[in-house]
C-alpha cells in the first residue's frame, strides 16, 4: 500500500521542479486542457505539441471548433490517427455550446455524458482543470502504481484498472490535477517501461517493486492477440481529366476521409471496375509497397494505377487532392504515386 502524506509531499515536489513545459500546462482553459487530452490519447506527447499549437490557433475557443467545418477538422486532424477522436470532440463541443452556453461542465456527472468523454479523459480535465477528485488512469500510471504496490495482477483487465482508480481517488490530495499529471510524468520520464530510472525516482522509498528488485518483471499485461494481417491492392483510377477517384468514407472509423479504393488481393479488377462504377481501359504499373500498422490489424498494400474515360462524382481533380483528408495509411502509398509523377 502507498504510504500517502509523504508519497504525495515527495511526487508533488517532484514534480513541480521537474515537469516538463508542455503548451497545455501553461493554460487553465478547460476547452485547451480537453483538446490536449484528446490528442494525447494513443499519441505521443512530441507528436501532439505542433498539432496542438495548430488546432489553437486555428480553433481557440468552443464556438470556433464547433462551427468548424468537418473536412477541414479532419484535414487539420491528418496524421493523428483515429479520426473517431476527433468527430466525437466536435460532436461534444457542439453539445457544450448548445446546452451549455460554450462553458465547459465543471460538473464531472455532466461532463462525463458528453460524447467520447470516458474515465480518462473525463477525470484528467475535471481534475486538471477544476481540481476534482479524480483520477486520471492511463498506462504510464498503471506502470507506476503496479510498481509501487508491487501488483502483479494483469494490468489489461479492465477490473483492475477500475480497482486502481478507485484505489487513487482514495489517496488524492487537493492538489488533484497536478497529482495526476505528476504520476502521469514519472511514469513518461523516470518510471519507463524499460531501464526505470529508480535512483533519480522520488518516491523510490515507498516502491515495494524497487525493494523486492523486481522492478523490470512488472507491470504484468497479457500478451497482447497477433495483429490480423490484410492484404490489400489499392487502386489509383485516373481518368483522361486529370483526376483520380477517391472514396469519401461513411460509418467506419475513417468516416470523412477520401480513400483510395482498396480491395482484397483476390478481387478482380472486372469486379473493382464494377463496383466503382467504372470501365477499367488499361491496367497499368505498379506504383510501390507500403504496410501500415493499427491497433489490432496491419495493412500490407500494394498500389497499382488504372486508367479509364469514366467520370462520375467520386473522381476529383488531382490538384485538389492534398486539400482533402486522408488517412496515414493511405497518404504513404499516394506519395509513393506523386514522386512517380513529379
Ligand atoms: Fe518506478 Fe523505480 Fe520509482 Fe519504483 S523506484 S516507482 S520502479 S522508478
Amino acid at each position: 500500500m502507498l504510504k500517502i502524506s509523504e508519497f504525495n509531499h515527495n511526487l508533488l515536489g517532484w514534480y513541480q521542479s521537474n515537469k516538463r513545459a508542455l503548451p497545455w500546462r501553461e493554460t487553465k482553459d478547460p476547452y485547451r486542457i480537453w483538446l490536449s487530452e484528446v490528442m494525447l490519447q494513443q499519441t505521443q506527447v512530441v507528436t501532439v505539441i505542433p498539432y496542438y499549437e495548430k488546432f489553437i490557433t486555428r480553433y481557440p475557443d468552443i464556438d470556433s471548433l464547433a462551427d468548424a467545418d468537418e473536412e477541414a477538422l479532419l484535414k487539420d486532424w491528418e496524421g493523428l490517427g483515429y479520426y473517431n477522436r476527433i468527430r466525437n470532440f466536435q460532436a461534444a463541443v457542439r453539445e457544450v455550446k448548445e446546452k451549455y452556453g460554450s462553458v465547459v461542465p465543471d460538473q464531472p456527472e455532466t461532463f462525463f455524458k458528453l460524447k467520447g468523454v470516458g474515465p480518462y479523459i473525463g477525470g484528467a480535465v475535471q481534475s486538471i482543470a477544476f481540481n476534482h477528485l479524480l483520477a486520471a488512469v492511463d498506462g504510464n500510471v498503471l506502470r507506476v502504481i503496479s510498481r509501487l504496490d508491487s501488483d502483479s495482477r494483469d494490468m489489461t483487465k479492465a477490473s483492475v484498472q477500475k480497482d486502481i482508480k478507485h484505489r487513487i481517488e482514495e489517496i488524492i490530495p487537493l492538489e488533484a490535477g497536478d497529482f495526476n499529471q505528476a504520476l502521469m510524468e514519472l511514469g513518461a520520464t523516470i518510471c519507463t517501461p524499460r531501464a526505470p530510472k529508480c535512483i533519480m525516482c522520488p518516491v523510490q522509498e515507498n516502491c515495494e517493486a524497487y525493494k523486492e528488485n523486481i522492478v523490470t518483471e512488472l507491470p504484468i499485461k497479457k500478451k497482447a492477440k497477433r495483429k490480423n494481417e490484410l492484404y490489400y491492392n489499392v487502386y489509383f483510377i485516373l481518368n483522361d481529366q486529370n483526376e483520380i477517384l477517391l472514396k469519401k468514407q461513411e460509418g467506419s472509423l475513417l468516416q470523412g476521409m477520401y480513400e483510395l479504393p482498396k480491395y482484397d488481393v483476390d478481387t478482380s479488377i472486372e469486379s473493382v471496375g464494377e463496383e466503382l462504377g467504372v470501365d477499367i481501359e488499361v491496367s497499368g504499373e505498379h506504383i510501390g509497397s507500403s504496410k501500415h500498422v493499427f491497433t489490432h490489424q496491419v495493412w500490407y498494400m500494394e498500389g497499382y494505377v488504372l486508367h479509364t474515360r469514366s467520370r462520375h462524382r467520386d473522381f476529383i481533380k488531382l490538384n485538389e487532392v492534398q486539400k482533402l483528408p486522408m488517412s496515414r495509411a493511405m497518404q504513404k502509398l499516394y506519395s509513393l504515386f506523386q514522386a512517380e509523377n513529379a
